[in-house]
């Protein structure tokens, strides 16, 4: 058998499919959970789960792809009940804390943040596992793999699930994983297939992205793209990508073009910006660049001003900004 995945809306924004937490299950044993969205998204998430016939203190585990509030938010509200929590070593001391993290996202939010994020509750140390590249952790029947996918953010991780000791294939039996890439394979504008990126500061780096994209192309080989082994891509916004390790290759590829091209778009704006561009021309620029393919691409108009607005430009007119500010500094620092 192998290991089942439920996508549970967390409501996020207030929107429909704006991002996931998803329960993973082998045959027989509890569940774990892969992300858990915000602290606001907690009561919704755990009406989903007692909906299910579960009680927090029933997860086996919480693994987040990174710290980000819509991935991690709240992982404090499950290790309160005891649910140990993994993530990138570089994450736990703002699992721990998480003041600098409400400080920042406050500012980054403004009046929304209350109401959409809120704050996440410290988790205490003990239930806080620092799980680095390549560890593999045997969890409920599961195997969980880190894999390291840094570039949307440095203390990024995906994490590949499979069952532990499957039975052999035979040519009627095959095995699934289940790839969950948080934010490092993008997100997709629900009710279409388009794909947007999401380049926000301070830890946006396009060099480590791309190298992290081939990790996950590897990882995906790895289990063969037609072969006994078949691997489903899932991102926290939102969902699966159906048709197995050949469709989870294509989406690499394209998300791999996508961002090759938004980060060269947004790169020249922000040089026009160092020329006297002022900020409202830069995003109706962005816009009039990223609107038309994403409505080509079957983005309705209130999904385009939910997901891919003013304010989305303006965090990618940032990220890149600070990014490339950074390598700058890197290219003048001696030795
Ligand atoms: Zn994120």
């Amino acid at each position: 058998m192998s290991p089942t995945v439920d996508a549970i809306d967390v409501g996020y924004l207030g929107l429909d499919r704006a991002a996931a937490s998803f329960l993973v299950c082998a045959q027989g044993q509890p569940p774990i959970l892969i992300e858990c969205g915000t602290a606001a998204c907690q009561p919704r998430l755990h009406r989903a789960l007692d909906e299910r016939g579960l009680r927090p203190a029933d997860i086996a585990g919480l693994f987040v792809t990174h710290i980000h509030l819509d991935h991690a938010g709240g992982a404090g509200h499950f290790a309160a009940e005891g649910v140990p929590v993994y993530v990138h070593p570089f994450g736990v001391r703002h699992l721990a804390d998480p003041s600098k993290l409400i400080a920042s996202s406050r500012r980054v939010h403004g009046p929304s943040y209350d109401r959409f994020y809120g704050d996440p509750l410290p988790c205490p140390p003990q239930r806080l596992h620092a799980t680095p590249d390549g560890t593999v952790m045997r969890i409920a029947g599961l195997r969980v793999t880190a894999i390291e996918t840094p570039g949307h953010a440095r203390h990024h991780h995906a994490w590949l699930v499979e069952e532990d000791h499957p039975a052999p294939s035979t040519a009627s039996i095959h095995h699934s994983r289940h790839l969950f890439t948080g934010d490092v394979a993008s997100m997709r504008v629900p009710g279409s297939e388009f794909i947007s990126v999401p380049m926000p500061p301070p830890e946006f780096d396009l060099a480590a992205w791309r190298h992290s994209l081939d990790r996950l192309t590897a990882a995906l080989r790895a289990g063969g793209e037609t072969g006994e082994t078949w691997t489903t891509l899932w991102l926290t916004h939102f969902g699966p990508i159906l048709g197995g390790s050949g469709q989870a290759l294509a989406h690499i590829a394209e998300a791999r073009r996508r961002l090759d091209a938004e980060a060269e778009l947004v790169r020249g704006l922000v040089e026009e910006q160092d020329r006297g561009l002022s900020d409202t021309e830069a995003v109706a620029r962005y816009g009039a660049w990223l609107w038309p393919q994403a409505a080509q691409a079957g983005v309705s108009e209130a999904q385009r001003s939910a997901f891919l607005g003013p304010s989305f430009c303006r965090m990618n007119l940032h990220g890149v900004r600070r990014w490339r500010d950074q390598v700058a500094a890197a290219e003048r620092a001696p030795g």
